[in-house]
């Protein structure tokens, strides 16, 4: 008796044979090494947010090329693996969608040190293009706490952010050339190296941050920079929030463009994370009205010392109360350690966890009434915002005890509603996914989801490439 379920979004009902017959076409493609399904699928998927029922692992574009073409050619909606860092669910799978994983995708092809880019298929680990990129003393400009998981692909395809941000952009600001499948299995070849390069419209753009909606990314040009000879790196302690925009031009303005991280903390965050149980000693009080993580990297070293004489400055101007620098790699890797210990934070229970943007000049305000909004809702909640406040992005965790799915809907809109007002984003560097489709209205305009909707329908007429990520898809005559 054939078994029909209904997938996340499509509303497309898939019977049992239509999937079998399917799953026997890409065997044919992909070979039983590139095809998992069934007790194999179950155990290598289980406790994640995983229904689908086969998963496929081409080992090269053209493979990627044939599965999509099948997937299109049956109807069946196909969601892109990466190295499943992301946190807005837009790669969970629903029973009648296909998981199409790059993980067999992992071959660096050249690290050209003239040209100073990387080229690498999109299934390489990021910590493995950093090693590669080192070894030929440049570095692969973005850096993010989950290098040793997150793909080149799915860091493209999500546009990731992370720590350093502040002075080299998001992958959109460093990708040079991308190679794209199609949902029809069309393949996109632009594969550019050059920084300069305005014939026309800027293609690649287009898959940058589309959350697999747009086209699976099978290649990538990366562009590298010169390694750093050295860090200077401390914690500051500040007197309140209202230092945090003079502070950060000042340093700016003393380090003449070497400022690479500036990282903030809220005093609870930095309590959490410096008592026990985490471990070590605090290197700072905890009396201090706010915490930064500051990072300048040179290729200079005798700019350590300018490093402590500029803090040291900053201290007399009463913009800085408190600092502790690090003096070796050990130090400065146990600062990092410090500011990613986010794990600290679960002791108190499960978390929900927000990524959102906005001006500097708000930011203090909009986190103390937000601070303030949920505590007299929920008394025994906790709340701690930290974040890459440099280039405006803040983190927030909440732990409401026991809380409802009606109080959710309650605790997003105390995070989210206030942003309209401000032109702050509900979603700094971590998509929207599944989780925050309701809230894309509040940072995009009508005007600007329609034109979304219409480079979608352009792309993937028929919504087979992760539908219903980012926005639903409007249905006519019955289908997506
Ligand atoms: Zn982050």
């Amino acid at each position: 008796m054939p078994v029909a379920q209904e997938s996340i979004e499509s509303g497309v009902v898939m019977d049992c044979s239509a999937m079998q017959s399917l799953i026997a076409s890409l065997l044919r493609i992909v070979g039983p090494k590139g095809l998992v399904h069934g007790a194999d699928l179950s155990m290598r998927l289980s406790g994640k947010p995983q229904r689908a029922e086969v998963l496929v692992r081409p080992a090269d574009t053209g493979e990627v090329s044939a599965v999509l073409a099948a997937c299109h050619a049956a109807g069946v909606a196909v969601v892109p693996h990466g190295g499943l860092t992301g946190l807005v669910h837009g790669a969970d799978s629903g029973p009648d969608e296909v998981i199409l994983t790059l993980e067999r995708m992992r071959r660096i092809e050249t690290v050209d040190t003239s040209q100073r880019t990387l080229v690498a298929e999109a299934g390489v680990v990021l910590e493995v293009a950093q090693a590669a990129a080192a070894a030929a003393c440049l570095s692969v400009p973005v850096d993010l706490g989950a290098r040793g998981s997150a793909t080149l692909g799915g860091m493209v395809a999500t546009n990731a952010g992370g720590n350093s941000v502040l002075r080299h952009g998001m992958m959109r600001d460093n990708v040079l050339g991308l190679e794209v499948v199609l949902a029809d299995g069309t393949v996109i070849d632009s594969m550019n190296p050059l920084v300069k390069n305005n014939t026309g419209y800027d293609i690649k753009q287009l898959f940058i941050g589309s959350e697999g909606t747009l086209g699976v990314v099978t290649r990538v040009v990366l562009r590298l920079l010169e390694a750093p000879c050295g860090y200077g790196t401390a914690l500051l302690g500040l007197p309140d929030f209202a230092c945090t925009g003079p502070l950060l031009r000042r340093l700016d303005q003393a380090l003449d463009g070497r400022l690479s991280s500036f990282e903030v903390m809220w005093p609870e965050f930095y309590r959490a994370v410096s008592t026990p149980p985490a471990a070590g000693r605090p290197p700072l009080s905890h009396d201090h009205g706010l915490y930064a993580l500051v990072e300048a990297s040179s290729r200079v070293p005798e700019h350590d010392e300018g490093f402590a004489s500029i803090l040291s400055e900053l201290m007399e101007q009463g913009l800085i109360a408190d600092a502790t620098l690090a003096n070796n790699e050990r130090e400065r890797q146990a600062l990092w350690a410090l500011r990613d210990d986010v794990a600290q934070l679960r002791h108190a229970g499960p978390l929900v966890a927000y990524d959102i943007s906005l001006p500097l000049a708000d930011t203090g305000d909009y986190v103390e009434r937000l601070r303030g909004a949920i505590l007299a809702r929920w008394p025994a909640a906790h709340c701690w915002a930290f974040g890459h406040l440099g280039d405006g992005n803040v983190h927030v965790a909440v732990h409401v005890p026991d809380l409802s799915s009606d109080d959710r809907q309650v605790l997003d809109s105390l995070v989210y509603s206030p942003l309209q007002a401000l032109r702050g984003s509900v979603s700094a560097e971590h998509g929207i996914g599944l989780e925050k489709k309701s809230w894309l209205g509040i940072s995009r305009n009508p005007t600007e989801i329609a034109l979304m909707r219409a480079l979608k329908h352009a792309l993937d007429p028929t919504g087979v490439l992760n539908p219903g990520r980012i926005f639903d898809l409007q249905r006519s005559g019955g289908q997506r």
